[in-house]
C-alpha cells in the first residue's frame, strides 16, 4: 500500500530509489554489534548509499527532530493527558531515550537519504533492464 512513498522506505529498511534492495544489513536496529552497518550500494538498482564523504552527518539534525518529537508527545500524553507526575515522566523518559537510539539513528540515515533521492519505478522491475534505461537516457558526449 504503500510502496512508491518515501514512507515506505523509511519505515521498511529500503533503498529510496527501487524500493527493493535493503538499506541497513540488519532488518533489526536492536542488534546492536551490526544496528549501523549499511550496504554500500543497492542490491537491486546498484545505487551508492553513501553518496560523499559525511553524507550522513545531516542525519544528525534529522534524528535531534525525531528526539525532540518523541519527548514533547511523550510529556504531553504523560503530563498533560495521563496526569502522571513529573518525576515518573522522568523515570519514563532517560531509558526510552537510550533504548531508542538505535532505531532513531537507523530513521534518520533513511530519511536523509530519502531528501536526495526519489522512488524511480522503472529501478524496481528489473536489474538489468534499469541498467540499460539508464545508459539510453544519457546524453551522448
Ligand atoms: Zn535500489
Amino acid at each position: 500500500m504503500l510502496k512508491g512513498t518515501k514512507l515506505y522506505s523509511i519505515l521498511f529498511n529500503k533503498c529510496p530509489r527501487c524500493q527493493e534492495g535493503d538499506f541497513f544489513v540488519s532488518k533489526s536496529a536492536y542488534k546492536l554489534k551490526q544496528f549501523d552497518k549499511m550496504h554500500e550500494e543497492c542490491s537491486h538498482c546498484q545505487l551508492r548509499y553513501n553518496r560523499e564523504p559525511g553524507f550522513f552527518t545531516g542525519a544528525m539534525y534529522v534524528s535531534y527532530a525525531y528526539y525532540v518529537a518523541f519527548i514533547i508527545s511523550s510529556f504531553v500524553l504523560f503530563y498533560a493527558i495521563l496526569d502522571i507526575d513529573l518525576d515518573y515522566y522522568l523515570v519514563f523518559l532517560l531509558p526510552s531515550l537510550v533504548l531508542l537510539t538505535p532505531f532513531f539513528f537507523r530513521l534518520a540515515r533513511r530519511t536523509w537519504i530519502n531528501f536526495f533521492e526519489d522512488y524511480r519505478p522503472e529501478f524496481a522491475k528489473d536489474n538489468t533492464k534499469a541498467i540499460v534505461t539508464t545508459t539510453s537516457e544519457s546524453p551522448v558526449l
